[in-house]
C-alpha cells in the first residue's frame, strides 16, 4: 500500500565508496523491509526525468552528471509511515545539517553528493518505485 512504502536510491558516490552494505544495514536495522532491490545505472534521460522538478535550478546539470556517472542501488522499502520515517533516517539534504545517527551524517560528502535519495511524498514514492520496478519485482 502506498502509505507504508517509500523509494530510495543509494547514489553513485556511496556505491563508488563501497557503502552499499553499510547503508542497507542501517536501513534494515531501522526496521524497513526491502520490497524490491537492484543495482542499475541511470541514463541522462532517466536522471532528467527523475529530477524534473529541479530542472530550472542552477545545480540541475551537475545533479544529472552526478547521478549518471556510475551505478546506483534502487530499492522500494516498507514500514509504517515509510516516507516520513525514511526522510528522518536519511537526514538533511546537506550533510553539514544532518542529525547524528542519520545515513547522510555518516556517508554523505556534500549537499550535491549526499549518498541517498528518499521520496518526499506517498504519491512520488509510488511513481518512483514504478519507474524502476515492474509489478512482479515488488515483493
Ligand atoms: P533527494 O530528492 O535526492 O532525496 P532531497 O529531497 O534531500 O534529496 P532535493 O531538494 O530534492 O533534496 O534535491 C535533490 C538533490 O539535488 C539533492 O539530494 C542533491 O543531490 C542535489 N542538490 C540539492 N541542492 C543542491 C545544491 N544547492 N547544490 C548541488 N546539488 C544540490
Ligand atoms: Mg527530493
Amino acid at each position: 500500500m502506498a502509505t507504508n512504502r517509500t523509494f530510495t536510491m543509494i547514489k553513485p558516490d556511496a556505491v563508488e565508496a563501497g557503502n552499499i552494505g553499510g547503508i542497507l544495514n542501517m536501513i534494515t536495522e531501522a526496521g524497513f523491509k526491502i520490497v524490491s532491490l537492484k543495482l542499475t545505472q541511470l541514463t541522462t534521460a532517466d536522471a532528467q526525468a527523475f529530477y524534473a522538478v529541479h530542472n530550472a535550478r542552477p545545480f540541475f546539470g551537475e545533479l544529472v552528471e552526478f547521478m549518471t556517472r556510475g551505478p546506483i542501488v534502487a530499492a522500494i522499502l516498507e514500514k509504517d509511515n515509510a516516507v516520513e520515517a525514511f526522510r528522518t533516517l536519511i537526514g538533511a539534504t546537506n550533510p553539514a545539517d544532518a542529525a547524528e545517527g542519520t545515513i547522510r551524517k555518516k556517508y554523505a560528502k556534500s549537499i550535491g553528493e549526499n549518498a541517498v535519495h528518499g521520496s518526499d511524498s506517498d504519491e512520488n514514492a509510488a511513481i518512483e518505485g514504478a519507474f524502476h520496478f515492474a509489478g512482479r519485482e515488488q515483493f
